[in-house]
């Protein structure tokens, strides 16, 4: 059995018995990215058979005193299951970061960003993903109370809420090689 203290890790053939780290992908049964975890998890539902190692880490290698195991990088469910997709949460943070706080007008990042609604609120716009971007100062008060085609501005891409994906991507905060045919992003 796999025991935390008995686990360790391997790299370029010298041994340290340092803390795993590192974060795998885990799809579905159908291939479907569900979210990410730590490489201990990973291994644990690898060793419970409740999983199969899809993409390892290159060179790395995990020991336990009678198993040496791969790496994982990306992790496959071997039974499916029903997934409730966390919802993202419609805040000035997440239009921001699904805008790459980058104004969806100009294009600038170096202005203080703010939020706009797209068709005003005077004129029965909505607080939606398909209504709120990213918009810095300037475009924002260029724009005042008017629809982008009255202003005569162009959104740089349509508002959508941003997928599960994107949010694996988000949570992670890096996207390993392995997992870009994974996660679509090839
Ligand atoms: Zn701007």
């Amino acid at each position: 059995m796999f025991e935390k203290r008995s686990i360790v890790f391997e790299d370029a053939g010298c041994h340290t018995a340092s803390r795993l780290s590192g974060r795998v992908l885990i799809l579905n049964q159908s291939y479907e990215p569900i979210t990410v975890c730590n490489v201990q998890k990973a291994v644990i539902l690898v060793y419970l058979e409740k999983a199969e190692i899809v993409a390892t880490a290159d060179g790395k290698v995990i020991r336990s005193p009678s198993t040496a195991f791969p790496f994982p990088s990306v992790i496959r469910l071997t039974q499916y299951k029903r997934v409730p997709y966390r919802r993202i949460i419609l805040s000035r943070k997440n239009i921001l970061r699904r805008d790459n706080h980058c104004c969806q007008y100009c294009g600038t990042t170096a202005a203080p960003i703010t939020v706009d609604h797209v068709i005003p609120r005077s004129q029965g716009g909505t607080d939606t993903w398909e209504n709120l971007v990213a918009a810095c100062i300037r475009c924002n008060n260029l724009k005042g109370d008017r629809t982008p085609e009255k202003a005569g501005m162009r959104l740089r891409s349509i508002p959508r809420r941003p997928s599960h994906v994107s949010f694996i991507i988000h949570s992670a905060g890096t996207v390993d090689e392995a997992w870009r045919p994974y996660l679509f992003i090839e």
